[in-house]
Formats: structure tokens, sequence, C-alpha cells
């Protein structure tokens, strides 16, 4: 084994890509942005909070052979970061990223760019589900109608006039949601288009009760970033790295 692997993580995907990759005696320091007061961790050596932009990343990258980007589909700023830093050091770089959702017969989503976009997309109905994280919740604050917003931990003001809020962490189940949409009279939810099947229950359920979806579409990722959709996919590369 020649050299370490940083994972940037947060999310589902890199930490099965840090288990595989410590199972198989890579040395791997995964990386998370400390905005989760209690998360799952992985295994192998933990570091946590930013870098300090795309320079201190760069300079943390001494001794790196190889870096996965493997943060949430809509943590930009941190994959052009990744981007910028593994140009200026020459440090191989991989994005993993999970595949975005597609709409099935029966399903009524309406497409947005932006969460302000996605409030101005809600204004107007009676009661709303924000499914779209703790942050970035000051978008809704004019919802005037009633909001329950779920997260995993508790979101900081300002928050809509009538939220309700309901902290919890997926996987979540299709009659868990079933039960969230009937129980809080949903008539619209909003989500980030996360994609993975952790989260994905709240889209069939909302197809199943007739609930329109107003979607947040990804940001876009640099030019020329290698990308995979599989935890396999990013193994392979970082073996063909490091072992
Ligand atoms: P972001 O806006 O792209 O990142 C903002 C800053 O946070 C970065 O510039 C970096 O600070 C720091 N950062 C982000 N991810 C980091 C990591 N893995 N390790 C060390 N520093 C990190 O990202 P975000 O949307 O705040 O997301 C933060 C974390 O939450 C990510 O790790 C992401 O995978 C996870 N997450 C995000 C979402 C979402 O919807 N955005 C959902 C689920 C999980 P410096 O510039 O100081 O290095």
């Amino acid at each position: 084994m020649t050299g370490r692997v940083l994972v940037l993580g947060g999310t589902a995907e890199a930490r099965r890509l840090a288990e595989r990759l410590v199972a198989e005696g890579v040395d791997v320091l995964s990386s998370l942005a400390g905005r989760v007061v209690d998360p799952v961790l992985p295994p192998g050596k933990l570091r946590v909070g930013g870098f300090g932009g795309a320079t201190g990343l760069a300079t943390a990258l001494d001794g790196v052979a190889a870096l996965v980007d493997a943060t949430h589909p809509f943590a930009a700023t941190m994959t052009a970061h990744a981007a910028a830093a593994a140009a200026a050091t020459g440090t191989p770089l991989l994005r993993l990223q999970r595949p975005g959702w597609t709409a099935r017969p029966g399903d009524d989503w309406r497409w947005v760019d932006s969460l302000e976009q996605a409030a101005t997309a809600v204004t107007g109905f009676g009661s709303v589900f924000l499914t779209t994280g703790r942050q970035g919740l000051a978008a809704f604050a004019g919802l005037t109608g009633r909001c329950l917003v779920r997260s995993v931990d508790p979101p900081s003001p300002p928050l809509p006039a009538q939220a309700t809020v309901l902290l919890a962490r997926g996987p979540f189940t299709v009659q868990d949601e079933l039960a969230v949409l009937r129980e809080h009279d949903v008539e619209v939810l909003v989500t980030k288009d996360s994609g993975g099947p952790m989260t994905a229950a709240k889209l069939t359920a909302a197809r199943q009760l007739g609930v329109p979806v107003v979607l947040v579409r990804r940001p876009p990722l640099p030019d020329g970033l290698p990308v995979v959709a599989t935890v396999d996919e990013a193994q392979d590369w970082v073996a063909a790295r490091v072992l």
C-alpha cells in the first residue's frame, strides 16, 4: 500500500467507501464539515471542520495520494475547492456522486433552480413539508402557511411563522412518510434532488397521495471533473492508485 486517501464525506456513500477501503488495509482519512451534532462516523482516521478554503485544502493534501470528493450533491463550495486544490497540487481527484432521482408515472414534480425559487413555487399552499435540510431555511421564512420542517438537528431562525419542526434522521420507509404526509395534511413537498434510496420514500408517498413535489436541481459540477455514481467504482479507482 502506498499513500493516504482523503475522503471528503458527510454522506452514506463516503462512509461506505471508507469502510471498504479500511477493510482492504488502505490508509483512509475521512473529513467531515462538522455540521451534524452526532454524526455516524466512518472507520479509519477522521478530521472534522473546514480546511480554510481551497488553499487550506491544498496544504492538507501534502502526503495524500488520492482525493475522493464524496460530499453531498449540494455541497458545491467544497466540490469547487476540491477541484481547485487537486489541480494546484497535482493530486488525483474523483467525484463520487449518486445519481439524481427520476420521475415515475403519476408524479407531479416541479423543478426549480434554487431554494428561493422553491419558496416562490409553494407560496399559497396551506401546508408545506420542507425536507431540504436545516441550511438555507431562511429562503422560506416569508411563507405564511403551515410549514413542517424536517431536519437531523434543530434548525436556526429565521423560520416560517407557522413552522413545526420534526427532528428525524433517515432512512425513512414509505409507511413512515405516508403517516407524516397524512398527519400534517401536507399539500406540497419540497426537496433537493439528493438522489439515493435513503430519502426516496417521501417521493413514493407523495405520488401515492397525489401530493405535488417541488425539486431543487443540483448545482453544476466543475468542468472536467471525473465522476462516478457508485461506491464500487470509487473503490476500484482508489485501488488502482494506492494498492
Ligand atoms: P459547502 O457549502 O459546499 O461547504 C462549505 C464549507 O464547509 C467548505 O468550503 C468547507 O470549508 C466546509 N466543508 C464542507 N464539507 C466539508 C468536509 N467534508 N470536510 C471538511 N470541510 C467541509 O457544503 P455544505 O452544503 O455546507 O455541506 C457540508 C457537509 O454536509 C458536506 O460534508 C456534505 O457532504 C454534508 N451534507 C450536505 C448536504 C447539503 O444539502 N448541502 C446534505 C447532507 C449532507 P473550508 O472552505 O473552510 O474548507
